[in-house]
């Protein structure tokens, strides 16, 4: 900065000391000043005076680089060729500055009517006192930059704290959250960026705990499941072990006993593993044009000995021709476990409707039974893994709790959604929709 105001002030006062030159070499000119001593005399007189007020030494140098007059008197006579000198006398005015002296000069030429040059005026000025000025200036920025600093430094100590020491609270919990304290919460006042920040990482844990929570009672949850009919086959076993002579009815019956809980607990495997796959996300869909309608013949086919056994009446009604793009095995599935129930919970002589309908983008298969109906309070959690309303009866029905919540996943993958009405002791309704491909004519 101090080198830019010292240029810059250097520049206007070279400016102002080579139009002075230039002024007094006019007025030399006009006046024909150098034409006689007389007349050299008064030129002297006026640039003293000039030179007093103006605050710079004047010299008059002649074509030969002799000085005719100077405002100093020390060079009178002296021969004064310098290089502004030299240029001036070529007929180019010019200003310089002379570091080591620190004074600025400013030559301007004389000239005859003839263009002849026949003298040079020649300015020195001081630049010492601007330039202890501009070094003033200098140093007041500086006292002033360091206090400023200073204040700036005090400022940021104290309001970064203010920023950090939330920061600081949401590590701490990330760290304990790390080692598996996943109840920690962070608590951040005010409504800014850094408090929001708080919530989403609120959000975040609370996600996590949900998870985690979720993970450690479905492993539970799968152990128990297994255990039972685990004991029930080490009961059995243990029966036949410890008996002596049992007749051999007795003997069949406990390995058909043996044998259907081997059964269910292949059911719960597999229901598992196809749970797992679900969760491998949409890259694990087969994904195809699927006819709703030859799809919903196929499961009403396949499950009609099971209605049968029971006396149920299935019935259908398809209101429009449904091509939808699914992953037909999987969907087919999901469908399948909705009417297998209705069968499975609805006593005998009962019925079973499935209807299939669509809008402009959606398909909606709804598959509804008169059969026990579950309260507005199980309706909720059906479709959570291992749900069941009745455990004991469901025990005797064969079911595992799984089949809703595979339903619930394969939907959702499609992009669709499940519903569920029902009423105690009146029949269910499960109202699946998923988007579709296009409706064919209707025949
Ligand atoms: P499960 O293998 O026990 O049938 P699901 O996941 O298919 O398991 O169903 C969960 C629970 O929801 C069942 O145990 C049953 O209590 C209830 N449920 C499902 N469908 C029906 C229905 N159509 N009518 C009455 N209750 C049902």
């Amino acid at each position: 900065m101090k080198n830019t105001m010292e240029s810059y002030f250097r520049n206007i006062d070279e400016r102002e000391l080579l139009y002075q030159a230039n002024k007094i070499a006019v007025m030399i000119q006009e006046g024909n000043y150098l034409s006689s001593p007389e007349k050299q005399k008064e030129l002297l007189a006026i640039l003293e005076e000039k030179s007093s007020d103006e605050d710079f030494r004047i010299l008059i140098i002649d074509d030969n680089g002799v000085v005719i007059s100077d405002t100093n008197a020390s060079s009178v006579d002296k021969t004064f060729i310098i290089p502004e000198v030299i240029l001036s006398l070529n007929g180019k005015n010019n200003s310089t500055y002379h570091k080591e002296e620190k004074t600025l000069y400013a030559s301007s030429y004389i000239e005859e009517a003839s263009s002849y040059k026949k003298g040079v005026v020649l300015l020195i000025s001081s630049f010492e006192n601007s330039e202890m000025l501009i070094a003033g200036v200098s140093q007041k920025w500086f006292l002033l930059t360091i206090f400023i600093s200073i204040i700036i430094g005090i400022f940021v100590f104290f309001t970064s704290e203010i920023v950090i020491s939330p920061l600081k609270k949401i590590l701490k919990s990330i760290n304990e959250i790390t080692d598996g304290q996943l109840h920690q919460r962070v608590k951040i006042n005010g409504s800014n960026e850094i408090s929001q920040l708080g919530e989403a990482f609120n959000a975040m844990t609370e996600k996590l705990e949900q998870i985690d929570t979720s993970r450690q009672e479905f492993v539970s949850n799968v152990s128990h499941e297994l255990k039972t009919p685990l004991s029930s086959i080490k009961v059995l076993s243990d029966s036949i072990l410890l008996q002596e002579d049992i007749p051999s009815e007795v003997y069949i019956e406990f390995l058909q006993d043996i044998n259907s809980e081997i059964d269910r607990m292949t059911e719960i495997v597999n229901n598992l593993l196809a749970l797992v796959k679900l969760d491998f996300r949409e890259a694990g869909l087969n994904i195809t044009e699927t006819d709703l309608n030859k799809m919903l013949d196929d499961i009403l086919k396949r499950l009609t000995p099971l209605s049968a056994q029971k006396n149920i009446t299935i019935s259908k009604e398809y209101l429009k021709n449904v091509v939808v793009e699914a992953d037909e095995m999987k969907f087919s599935l999901a469908i399948s476990n909705l009417v297998e129930n209705a069968i499975k919970y609805t006593n005998t002589e009962g019925s079973v409707k499935v209807t299939l309908d669509c809008d402009h983008q959606n398909a909606f298969i709804t598959v509804s039974d008169t059969g026990i109906g579950i309260n507005e309070e199980e309706q909720t959690k059906i479709f959570n893994r291992f749900y069941r309303v009745d455990k004991t009866r469901d025990r005797e029905t064969g079911g595992t709790g799984l089949g809703l919540s595979i339903t619930h996943s394969t939907v959702i993958l499609h992009k669709g959604s499940i519903k569920v009405s029902s009423k105690e002791g009146e029949g269910s309704t499960f109202i699946v929709r998923i988007p579709i491909k296009f409706i064919e004519k209707q025949e």
